[in-house]
């Protein structure tokens, strides 16, 4: 799912847990599993998406 860091960071981490189990919210950039979308000459957008999952849609790989 494509969103923008701020978004992001509103929306619940799979993997992040605090001590008492309980899920923790996205690091977005912090973290190394964020990504930027590419926008057409190779730079970054300001949208992005965790990519644990794996690219959102076909034409952003
Ligand atoms: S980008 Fe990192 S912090 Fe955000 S959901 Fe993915 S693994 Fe969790």
């Amino acid at each position: 799912m494509k969103t923008s860091e701020s978004d992001a960071k509103f929306k619940f981490c799979p993997l992040l847990k605090t001590s008492d189990d309980k899920m923790k919210m996205c690091q977005g950039s912090m973290c190394m599993m964020w990504r930027w979308v590419p926008d057409e000459k190779g730079g970054d957008t300001e949208e992005g998406y965790c990519g644990l999952a794996g690219t959102p849609c076909a034409s952003l790989s």
